[in-house]
This record gives C-alpha cells, sequence and structure tokens, in this order.
C-alpha cells in the first residue's frame, strides 16, 4: 500500500502540475452591431492542450478516480467515446504511464481515431454503438482495468461550487464588462457534465444569469426536459453534431438546473457554425454552431424586448477534425443538409 500511496503522490501532483502551467482560455468578445446593448462572448475551449472542452472534463474523471483509489500504477484506464473524451483521456493516460483504451463505435470518424492514436491511447472497435457502455464494461472486468465512464460520472467529478472550474472562470472573465453578469449562458449537452456545473454554480452563488440548453432535434435530452417520462428516441433518430446530443438520457445530465432548452436542426448548426467560422476567421466545431444558434434566438428576444446584457457561449473545439464533413460542401449535399439559408441569417446577426 505504501508505494501505492507514493504512486498517487506523483500522479496527482503530475496532473497539479500540467495544470499549473496552463492558462486560462480566452474569452473572445463579438459585438452585434445591429443589436444594441447586447454582446456576445465565447469562452475557447479549443486552445486547451487537448483541443476541446473534454480536457476539463479529462482531468476532473482522473482526478476523481485517483483520490477514489480506483486507478492504481498498474490500472488500464477504459472508456466507451466517439471521440474528444477519449482523445484528452489518452493525453492525462500518457502523462500517468497508464495504458488507455478507448472502445469506439465503428462509424467514429478517422480523425478522432487518429488524435486518440496521436496520444498513445488503442482502440477497440464496436459494431452496435448502443453496446459500447457494456463492452467497456466487460474490458474493464476482463483485465482488471478501470472504467472511467464519463456519462455517469462527469456531473459529480467537477467541482462545481469553485476551483476555478468552467463557471466560475467565465465569472472571473466577465467582471469588468458593461454586463459582468450574463442574461443567459449558453451550452450543448453531451455527458451534460458542462451543464451541471454551470446551473449549479448560479444557484449556489445566487447569480440572476440563467442556463439555457442548446440540443440537437435528433437527441432525447431536450424532449426528457419537455417530458421526464421520455428516457430514449426513437430509432433511426440521430444528429450529425458530434459531441452533443445523446440517445438516451445518460446519468449526468441534471434537467433540474437548466432553465431552458432549445432545439435545434443540424442544418441551423452547420449555418451557424459555417457563419461563425468566417467572421471569426477560422474554423470552429459543429456544437459551437448549435449554442450560436440559440443565442441568437435569445438575442432577439432580448432586444426585442428592449433588454440589453450579455449572452455567453462556448466554443467547444476547433474545426480541423471536421473538414471532410462540415466543411465540405459535398459532404453537406449528400446529407441533404440545407445550410446555406441558416448561415445567412446568422451571418446577419453577427455582422
Ligand atoms: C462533450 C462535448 C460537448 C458537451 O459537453 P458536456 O459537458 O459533455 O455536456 C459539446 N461540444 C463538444 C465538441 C463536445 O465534445
Amino acid at each position: 500500500m505504501g508505494s501505492d500511496r507514493e504512486w498517487l503522490d506523483e500522479a496527482v501532483r503530475r496532473i497539479e502540475a500540467d495544470y499549473q502551467r496552463s492558462s486560462d482560455t480566452h474569452l473572445i468578445r463579438v459585438d452585434l452591431p445591429r443589436l444594441s446593448g447586447i454582446t456576445l462572448y465565447l469562452k475557447d475551449e479549443s486552445s486547451h492542450p487537448t483541443g476541446s472542452l473534454k480536457h476539463r472534463l479529462a482531468r476532473s474523471l482522473f482526478l476523481y478516480a485517483l483520490c477514489n483509489a480506483w486507478i492504481g500504477p498498474e490500472t488500464t484506464v477504459i472508456e466507451a467515446s466517439s471521440g474528444s473524451t477519449a482523445v484528452s483521456e489518452a493525453y492525462f493516460a500518457r502523462m500517468l504511464g497508464l495504458r488507455f483504451i478507448a472502445v469506439v463505435p465503428a462509424s467514429t470518424a478517422q480523425p478522432k481515431l487518429d488524435a486518440i492514436r496521436f496520444h498513445g491511447g488503442e482502440i477497440h472497435v464496436v459494431d452496435d454503438p448502443r453496446q459500447v457502455t457494456a463492452v467497456s464494461a466487460r474490458l474493464a472486468a476482463e483485465c482488471g482495468g478501470h472504467f472511467i465512464d464519463q456519462f455517469t460520472f462527469a456531473e459529480r467529478a467537477t467541482d462545481w461550487r469553485g476551483n476555478n472550474n468552467i463557471a466560475e472562470s467565465i465569472f472571473t472573465q466577465m467582471e469588468a464588462e458593461e454586463h459582468p453578469i450574463p442574461a443567459w449562458i449558453v451550452v450543448g449537452a453531451g455527458t451534460g457534465g458542462t451543464s451541471a456545473t454551470i446551473g449549479r454554480y448560479l444557484r449556489y452563488r445566487r447569480l440572476p444569469g440563467r442556463l439555457c440548453v442548446a440540443d440537437p432535434v435528433d437527441s432525447v435530452f431536450h424532449r426528457h426536459y419537455a417530458d421526464r417520462a421520455v428516457t430514449t428516441l426513437p430509432a433511426g433518430c440521430a444528429s450529425c453534431v458530434e459531441g452533443i446530443g445523446r440517445a438516451r438520457v445518460e446519468p449526468s445530465f441534471m434537467p433540474g438546473v437548466i432553465d431552458r432548452m432549445e432545439a435545434v436542426t443540424d442544418a441551423q448548426s452547420i449555418g451557424a457554425m459555417r457563419a461563425l467560422a468566417d467572421r471569426l476567421g477560422r474554423r470552429v466545431g459543429g456544437s459551437t454552431g448549435t449554442s450560436l444558434w440559440a443565442c441568437a434566438k435569445l438575442a432577439g428576444e432580448m432586444a426585442a424586448a428592449r433588454q440589453t446584457g450579455s449572452i455567453v457561449t462556448l466554443l467547444c473545439d476547433g474545426g480541423e477534425r471536421y473538414a471532410a464533413t462540415y466543411y465540405d460542401d459535398a459532404w453537406l449535399a449528400a446529407k441533404g443538409l440545407k445550410w446555406r439559408e441558416p448561415a445567412e441569417q446568422i451571418a446577419e446577426f453577427l455582422c
């Protein structure tokens, strides 16, 4: 046990040292000249070392599992993930000298698999996407490993009262703005961890800002929000927006702390994503477009009610991994996604 405790001390120190060397992610201000008195802010989560907001989640999940003594020096770490979470977890596993296996559905895009391998992770492909959780648990049992399980533990692995979580960071960075308390914070939900952290923080700090979750039309979360009896999607229903929207309600999704949900079509998400990429001069991911569409709707309502204020959303990941999909006009046309008109609407909102 003594040597395990020494190993644990060193593992936690390495993660903390990595954090110490990192700076906070930027909060980018986007003025909206057409809507006077309303300002949009984007928290740029693409600037983490592994390129997405999942860097925060992976750090929290590893610290939680380490301090629960679920991971030791010989533990193989296993995750069910179709992408960004596995990329970030592979990064932390390598930092600790641990073997890491990502259990992924067969449909997972090549650039994500390449990124997992780049950080030293192994890939286990499963044909039926509904089996990734069961297969992960089985693999862990077989090899005496640990299934780190983002969809169960995301909401509880983060220190929601503070400790520089994403909510505390946003409010600190907003302090010198005209409207330091955002009227709305808009995020997507994949695990639901980010929305749980922000919703709890607003309540704990007794802040008047509200939380809106933007969800693909083909996701169960907004249906469950409207009717808690609905817990799965009809078969054949699937969104193309990676990172958000699920076919079943995951344990980490906390509907009670969400003030409003907006359902967004894939065409609206992609259109908004394209318009924002043009405005920023750099590519962003699809889930950022989903949230931006909801931001535009909320801003329009605020303007109609003659309200001023700020709206904060996340730039969840960059567009590099989507060059052959969301940024390929032929791919979008083959999917039948009519994104150009929504793109024009959002371009107008942003100019
Ligand atoms: C995971 C993810 C989200 C949603 O974050 P959660 O905290 O898991 O709900 C949004 N966008 C992207 C690109 C993601 O990978």
